[in-house]
C-alpha cells in the first residue's frame, strides 16, 4: 500500500473521529499534522502506537460519559472532545522523538516515544476508570481525602486502570514490532518493552498526579464557592486563580508529564536490558 493511500485512510478516520466527538476541529487539524508527518517519515510503528493511544483512549472517555460527567461537573473545562491543546499536550513529545528518530533511529528512541506514551496513556485510563469506580479519592503522598475530579487526586482503581492502560500499550508495541519489524529494533524482547512501557506509565502517572495537585492551576469561582479548572464557570461568572502555577493548566501537566515519561522510558530502557 503507497502513502497516498495510508494518508487518505488517515484523513477518513481522523474525520470520522471527529464526527464521533473524539476531537473538536482544531484537535483534528493537530492530530492530522501530526499523523501525515509521522507517514512522511515512514514511523509505522510510532504510527500504530499513537492510534491505539488515541482510539482506546478515546472509546474509553466516551464509555459512561454521563455518569462522569455528573462527577466532573463544573470542575473541568472540557468534555470528550480533544481539542489542539490536548493533542500536543499528549501528542507533542511523542511527535518530536519520532522526527527525531527519523535521522538516527535506534533503539533509545524507542524507549522515549514508548515511556511519553505510557505516561499519557496510564494517566488518561487511571483519570477513566478512576472516575468511574468510586471509592475515596486522595492525594496519594499525604493520604487526604479530596473531591472526585481533583487534579491530582488518585483511587485505588485510577492505579489499576494506569497499570492497565500501559501494560496494554506495551503488549501491542510489542506485537506491532513483530508486524513492521524495523531492522534497527532488531533482538528486542517482550520482557523488555513491556517492563519499560509498565514502569514509565505508572511512575509518570504519579509525576502527573504529583505536579497536577501542587503546581496546577486552581480557580475558584466565588459566586458558587467552587473550586474549577473553568476560566468561565457553568454559571456564566468568570473565575480567578486561587492557587498554583498560571501557566500551568491541565495540558500543561500533560506535556511536562511526558516529557518526564520518555525520560523515565530512557533510563528504564538502559536499566532492563
Ligand atoms: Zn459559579
Amino acid at each position: 500500500m503507497n502513502t497516498a493511500w495510508i494518508s487518505l485512510i488517515l484523513f477518513l478516520f481522523l474525520l470520522a473521529s471527529y464526527h464521533k466527538r473524539m476531537l473538536s476541529a482544531s484537535g483534528f487539524v493537530g492530530a492530522l499534522a501530526l499523523a501525515l508527518c509521522f507517514v512522511f517519515f515512514k514511523e509505522w510503528l510510532f504510527l500504530s502506537m499513537m492510534i491505539f493511544f488515541f482510539l482506546s483512549s478515546s472509546l474509553l472517555t466516551q464509555w459512561e460519559k454521563t455518569k462522569k460527567r455528573a462527577i466532573t461537573e463544573g470542575q473541568t473545562e472540557k468534555g470528550g472532545r480533544r481539542d489542539l491543546f490536548q493533542v500536543a499536550a499528549n501528542g507533542g513529545v511523542p511527535w518530536v522523538i519520532g522526527c527525531v528518530s527519523f535521522f538516527h533511529p535506534s533503539s533509545y528512541g524507542l524507549f522515549a516515544f514508548l515511556g511519553s506514551l505510557a505516561t499519557v496513556m496510564a494517566d488518561t485510563w487511571g483519570t477513566e476508570l478512576g472516575l468511574l469506580s468510586g471509592g475515596p479519592v486522595r492525594v496519594f503522598w499525604t493520604g487526604k481525602i479530596v473531591k472526585a475530579g481533583t487534579s491530582g487526586g488518585v483511587t485505588a482503581a485510577g492505579y489499576g486502570g494506569g497499570f492497565l492502560g500501559s501494560a496494554l500499550l506495551g503488549v501491542f508495541a510489542w506485537v506491532m514490532l513483530q508486524v513492521f519489524q524495523p531492522p534497527v529494533l532488531a533482538g528486542l524482547t517482550f520482557s523488555r518493552i513491556f517492563l519499560v512501557s509498565v514502569s514509565s506509565g505508572v511512575l509518570g502517572m504519579s509525576f502527573d498526579s504529583l505536579l497536577g495537585a501542587t503546581c496546577q492551576t486552581v480557580l475558584r469561582c466565588d459566586t458558587c464557592a467552587e473550586e474549577t479548572e473553568m476560566r468561565i464557570h457553568v454559571c456564566g461568572r468568570t473565575t480567578r486563580r486561587l492557587k498554583g502555577l498560571a501557566v500551568l493548566s491541565n495540558d500543561g501537566v500533560n506535556a511536562l508529564s511526558s516529557l518526564v515519561g520518555s525520560l523515565m522510558g530512557l533510563g528504564f530502557g538502559v536499566l532492563f536490558r
